[in-house]
């Protein structure tokens, strides 16, 4: 396989992914509550904090695409945050920086029901020389239009369509997963090798990435609904009729 080094640009990356906020207070505007008087500002100490990572702005067929925008920030909300699944994908910064780039390269077609998406052909090798991290990004990265991101019957019969790990397809829990296992294989874990192995030619292989990630970032995945209940549209009644779905299929 032909592999192409990147670099990226250091000061374009960097400002990309890390912004600081600020509010600003006009002198004319001393009373708004939101603006310390004079007095408070001299006398209240506010410790720095670190930045909030900055989230990227995401595609136009994300933007367009509502269970793939949810998906989007569900998923740039974990790997924002400090927690066991962040931790697993190398902290914040790598991960929302490469999930980033992953997602601006992501396509939509129709492929065989049982695939969520397919990363294929060439892979780029990418160093960000601000932070550091290598990764890869492959020429094609493909999200099924029919498989299990969007839904849970194959189109016009009745055989239901595998879970994603222990997650309903077309859930919204199951959409982070199938894109957190994809991350998977992109990083690298501290050892040198892919925090997931290649699992394009086995089903078996496939389901142990999704369980190895389901056991870093379920517990994350879950309270993504637990928080935010208004917005679960999920059909757990019907019940799987063969093995859990792959969420990956590259050569
Ligand atoms: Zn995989």
């Amino acid at each position: 396989m032909r592999m192409r080094e990147v670099t990226a640009g250091v000061l374009l990356m960097l400002a990309a992914v890390i912004q600081g906020r600020a509010t600003i207070c006009p002198a004319n505007e001393l009373a708004n509550e939101s603006c310390p008087s004079p007095e408070e500002a001299r006398r209240t100490f506010v410790p720095e904090r670190k930045p909030p990572l900055l989230i990227p702005e995401p595609s136009t067929l994300i933007k367009e695409d509502e269970p793939l925008s949810l998906a989007y920030y569900d998923t740039m909300k974990i790997l924002q945050s400090k927690n066991q699944c962040s931790s697993f994908f190398g902290g914040s910064e790598a991960a929302v920086d490469v999930f980033g780039n992953f997602m601006a390269s992501l396509r939509k077609e129709y492929l065989p029901s049982s695939i969520g998406l397919k990363m294929s052909g060439e892979y780029t090798n990418v160093l960000n020389a601000a932070t550091q991290v290598r990764y890869r990004i492959f020429d094609k990265a493909t999200l099924n239009s029919g498989g299990p991101f969007y839904k849970q019957k194959i189109s016009s019969s009745a055989t239901t369509i595998p879970p994603i790990g222990s997650f309903a397809p077309n859930s919204r829990e199951a959409r982070v997963l199938m894109l957190l296992h994809e991350l998977g294989h992109l990083m690298r874990g501290r050892d040198g090798k892919w925090l997931l192995p290649d699992d394009g030619r086995s089903i078996a292989e496939s389901l142990t990435n999704t369980r190895t990630i389901e056991s870093a970032c379920g517990e994350e995945i879950r309270t993504l609904t637990r928080t935010s209940p208004t917005e679960v549209v999920q059909n757990n009644s019907e019940q799987p009729v063969s093995p859990a779905a792959t969420t990956s299929s590259h050569q």
